[in-house]
Parts: C-alpha cells; sequence; structure tokens
C-alpha cells in the first residue's frame, strides 16, 4: 500500500535488489578500478543485464518501461553503497530520455536497446570551453553535405566519451528557411573520422573521466539528427526535455553519495573511542550528523516529488521541483562529506579509509551539470518572479 509519501513497493524492491548487487562491489572496488586507471564495466554490464540501467527505457526498446524515478533509485543505490556512477545520469536518462521521446522508430530500434542493456552506452556533449554555462553561446555548428552533416566544434568536461560508443552531440544547425543557427541534437559515434578525445586531469576519485572532445569535420549521415532529418526545429524542445531528467538524476547520484558519506560516518562514530566513550556520544559529531540525516532525507523527497511530477507529465511544476532538488541534493551532500572527514579525524584524510575521496565528488554536485548559481538564478526569476539576472 503506499502513500502520497511513500513510494510504491515496487520501487521500494527496486533499491533493494540494487542496493545488493552494488554492496557486492562496495567502494573498495570503486576506489581501486579508480586508482588503477579501471572502468567499472562489470558492474555497469550487470546492472544492464538485470534491467536496472534501462529501467526507464520502453519495453519494446528492450527496457522496463519504467520511469525516470526508478533510474533515480537506481542511481541512488548504487552510489549509497559507494559506487556513484555520473553516466547513469547520462547515458539512460539524458540521452535515453531525448531519444524516446523524439527519436524515430528507426532510431529508438538503433540506439535504445544498447543504452538499455550498457552494451553500447551513449555520452552527452554540450559544454565549450568558451561559452561555459551560457550554452547559447556554443559554436559547434552542423552544415549540410548533400543527404548528410558535417560536424565540426569542440567540446569540454565530456563524461565517459571513453567507454561511449556514441555521444550525443548539440551543435547549432543552419534552418533551411531563416538561415538562423539552432541547436540541434545528433548522434556521432566515437569512432567516427575526425572525432578525437583526450582525457582531462580531475581531481575526483572515480574510474569514469572527463574528456576534451574534438570534432573535425566529422561527417554524418542524414539521420543522425534526432527525430525528423528535415526539421531542424525540434533541437530546443528536445534539450529541454533532457534538463529535468538530468536534473532528478543528478540529485540522486548527490543523495546517494550523501548517504554513503553519512553512514561511513555513523558507523565511525560510534566506534572510535577517545574520552573512554564513542566520539558520536559527544554532541559536537552527533548533531552535526544528525543535520546530515535531515538535509539528506529533504533532499530524497524532493527529488522523488519532481520524478513522480516528471513522470505524470508535468514538465513545468517538474522543473522547480527538479531545480530545487538538485539544489538540496548537492547541498547535503557538500556538507555530508565534510562532516565524515571531520568525524574521522587524521582518518578520513587517509586513502584506506576512502572518506576525503568523497569531497570532491561531493563538490562536482554543485558545478555540473548545472550550477547552484544557476539554479538560484532559475527559481529567482521563476519561483519567485524577479527580472532575469543573466
Ligand atoms: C565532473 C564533471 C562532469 C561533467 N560532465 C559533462 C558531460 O558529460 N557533458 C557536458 O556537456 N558537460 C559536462 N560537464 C560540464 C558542466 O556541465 C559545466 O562544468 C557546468 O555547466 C559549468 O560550466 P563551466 O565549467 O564552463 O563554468 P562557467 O560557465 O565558466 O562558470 C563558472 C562559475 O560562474 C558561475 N556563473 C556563470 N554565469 C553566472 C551567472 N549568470 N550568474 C551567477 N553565476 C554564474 C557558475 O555558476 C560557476 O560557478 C561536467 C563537469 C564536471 C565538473
Amino acid at each position: 500500500m503506499s502513500t502520497a509519501y511513500t513510494e510504491t513497493e515496487e520501487r521500494q524492491a527496486l533499491r533493494q535488489a540494487v542496493a545488493k548487487l552494488a554492496s557486492g562491489y562496495g567502494r573498495e572496488y570503486f576506489t581501486k578500478q579508480a586508482r588503477s586507471g579501471g572502468k567499472t564495466t562489470e558492474l555497469w554490464l550487470e546492472i544492464g543485464k538485470h534491467g536496472y540501467l534501462g529501467v526507464n527505457i520502453p519495453e519494446e526498446y528492450g527496457g522496463g518501461g519504467g520511469g525516470i524515478g526508478d533510474v533515480a533509485a537506481v542511481c541512488e543505490e548504487l552510489a549509497a553503497k559507494g559506487c556513484p556512477l555520473l553516466m547513469m545520469v547520462v547515458s539512460p536518462a539524458i540521452c535515453g530520455t531525448v531519444i524516446s521521446r523524439f527519436g524515430t522508430v528507426e532510431q529508438k530500434q538503433r540506439w535504445l536497446p544498447g543504452i538499455a542493456d550498457g552494451t553500447r552506452t551513449m555520452a552527452f556533449a554540450i559544454t565549450e570551453p568558451d561559452a561555459g554555462t551560457n550554452s547559447h553561446n556554443i559554436t559547434t555548428t552542423a552544415r549540410r553535405d548533400g543527404e548528410g552533416w558535417v560536424l565540426k566544434g569542440r567540446k569540454i568536461y565530456i563524461s565517459g566519451v571513453d567507454e561511449a560508443a556514441n555521444v550525443l552531440v548539440v551543435a547549432r544547425a543552419e534552418d533551411a528557411r531563416t538561415g538562423k543557427l539552432k541547436p540541434c541534437l545528433f548522434v556521432v559515434p566515437t569512432d567516427a573520422e575526425g572525432f578525437e578525445f583526450t582525457p582531462i586531469p580531475m581531481e575526483i576519485v572515480s574510474p569514469e573521466q572527463q574528456f576534451t572532445v574534438f570534432i573535425d569535420d566529422v561527417r554524418l549521415p542524414g539521420d543522425a539528427l534526432v527525430g525528423d532529418s528535415a526539421n531542424t526545429d525540434a533541437g530546443l524542445v528536445q534539450l529541454f526535455a533532457g534538463l529535468n531528467p538530468e536534473r532528478i538524476m543528478a540529485a540522486s547520484f548527490s543523495t546517494g553519495l550523501a548517504r554513503y558519506a553519512l553512514d561511513k560516518a555513523t558507523a565511525y562514530v560510534k566506534e572510535r573511542e577517545v574520552f573512554g566513550a564513542p566520539i558520536g556520544t559527544h554532541q559536537g559529531l552527533a548533531h552535526p550528523l544528525a543535520q546530515s540525516k535531515i538535509e539528506i532525507e529533504l533532499a530524497r523527497l524532493m527529488t522523488q516529488k519532481a520524478a513522480a511530477l516528471y513522470d505524470a507529465g508535468d514538465d513545468l511544476a517538474a522543473g522547480e521541483a527538479a531545480n530545487m532538488a538538485k539544489y538540496a541534493a548537492a547541498e547535503a551532500a557538500c556538507d555530508a562529506a565534510d562532516r565524515a572527514v571531520q568525524a574521522h579525524g587524521g582518518n578520513g584524510i587517509t586513502q584506506e579509509y576512502g572518506v576525503a575521496g568523497l569531497l570532491v565528488a561531493a563538490r562536482a554536485g554543485r558545478i555540473a551539470p548545472v550550477s547552484r548559481e544557476m539554479i538560484l538564478n532559475y527559481v529567482g526569476m521563476h519561483s519567485l518572479g524577479l527580472p532575469k539576472s543573466y
């Protein structure tokens, strides 16, 4: 029996199943892979095989036919066991949603099954060095070349390109009627001629890496453009459709990470004794952890609300809730990671205890995929009716 404030039994069972699977890997596996230059391919393919990765993809294309709330639950449970997978935000949630909603039948048949089972992961590339947060200023262009397209440009901080079969690239294409450049989405194979990528050394402890991508006159067939190949009008709508899933997933990534940090800290302060009693006895440590518990639960609740609104088809209300959830979750994760380090004392900085490594990953949640400031801009403008500030 479910009420408005609890998830369905099915969703709870999904969480338990994913948590069990992820426990078989755990933080040790994740950090070992990260520090040795390894990948999380076994874990990725296993969640794919069990149908968790593509739980939100339509059944006729190899998925589970569920919603964003389901795939967000999977992402959160993996992170809560110490395996935060950024590519879950990108491949099934952003790319899977955009293609499920706007791809032609042929495109869905071609791309969705591999996204669902993890064998053909799709990365997502919008960020550019000069445009940054202001994605209206991207300069990657797509020009028509007979029936096909030629893409040229540069992208930065693109996650998981080395593990992806394709990248969903946002480029500006010339409108046949007006001559104006409009954003369009193209699926580009990572082995296409002229498509190159180099890793960016990041401080995040994760097997998933970020890349600079060079797109040098990459030739693509006409149907690389998502949707109807004659229609370059749809790109903006497609792009916006990916935003709410992206935010809901990023929030779940953060709440999962926060739960992991809090679990570690709580277990530690129950055991560690310094003044003849467990250090969790002292309110100086207990209260910040209790605060984190409250902040995480609040962020989870808002994330579930955003997912429920999105899955019910209310994109507008989901937009506000998804932004708020993403903000609250990133803040909760940053504080939980910091408090977990503090609770561990010197051990909090060691690789052995693996807590300090959470700091940068949690911190990235305040920047990507949308920054804290842009969320505050959104809420100021849309929720409070303040003038646009950017
Ligand atoms: C770990 C990681 C993974 C990523 N993965 C991907 C990916 O897979 N695909 C992809 O396309 N991108 C990816 N990104 C890029 C990410 O989306 C961008 O870093 C993010 O959108 C911010 O852009 P920027 O880094 O250029 O910062 P900038 O735009 O240079 O902004 C710098 C700072 O200024 C603030 N700022 C800018 N404008 C305003 C304003 N008007 N008002 C207030 N503050 C403002 C920003 O909030 C930020 O704090 C990733 C980034 C990271 C860190």
